[in-house]
């Protein structure tokens, strides 16, 4: 089944020239893995050496310079995938430290990754039944579901599916389905959870 939830094109492009906070590519790469049609896009636009963005004439770089730039890109030969293929779950190659239980249903676990000291990343798995934290967010938060799914104001996000929010929000994903949802987490700056579960699960994933 293909992701229907996908990073931005900005998103891609900083993943592509490697200028993405680390712990957000690895999110970000996760989703990238499984996607062909982001696979696609990030061959495309690594595919652009700076060279070819140099080239461009001055006023071409405003504003919607890098959509013209893809469109011009879609009849373009696709170089072949450079992302290695590992048959193992997802789940089984992330470095993950040990799982902390909030609830009988709920575990955290850190990604032992580099990233920003500011940063968090983290897999968060919450079986069907068990509520998830609210929280509000201070900054970006990016999401890969890794299994299971999860609903949430936007619409449903299931394996593979890519989330982001920016800025100031405050929600509460459900799980959906009869198996746990596990979603790889790279969070900026702090959460501010509300209720006894969230600080919990988040006071874990602050650590
Ligand atoms: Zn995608």
């Amino acid at each position: 089944m293909s992701p229907r939830h996908h990073p931005s094109v900005d998103v891609l492009a900083a993943y592509a020239s490697g200028t993405l906070e680390s712990g957000f590519g690895l999110v970000v790469g996760t989703h990238v893995e499984g996607c062909a049609e982001c696979r696609r896009q990030v061959s495309q636009l690594q595919a652009l050496s700076g060279e070819a963005l140099r080239a461009l004439p001055q006023a071409e770089m405003a504003g919607d310079a890098l959509a013209r730039v893809m469109a011009r890109l879609d009849d373009a030969p696709v170089p072949a995938a450079r992302i290695e293929t590992d048959r193992r779950p997802l789940l089984d190659r992330l470095p993950l430290k040990p799982r902390k239980w909030i609830t009988p249903g709920v575990w955290v676990a850190a990604v032992d990754t580099p990233h920003d000291a500011d940063n968090r990343v983290y897999v968060l798995s919450v079986a069907p039944g068990w509520p998830t934290a609210r929280h509000e967010h201070t900054g970006a938060e990016f999401c890969t579901v890794l299994k299971g799914a999860f609903r949430d104001e936007i619409g449903l996000f299931q394996a593979g599916d890519f989330a982001a929010t920016e800025g100031e929000l405050n929600h509460q994903p459900i799980v959906q389905g009869d198996e746990a949802c596990v979603c790889l987490f790279a969070t900026e700056g702090r959460l501010k959870p509300q209720g006894l579960l969230g600080r919990l699960a988040f006071g874990y994933a602050n650590v």
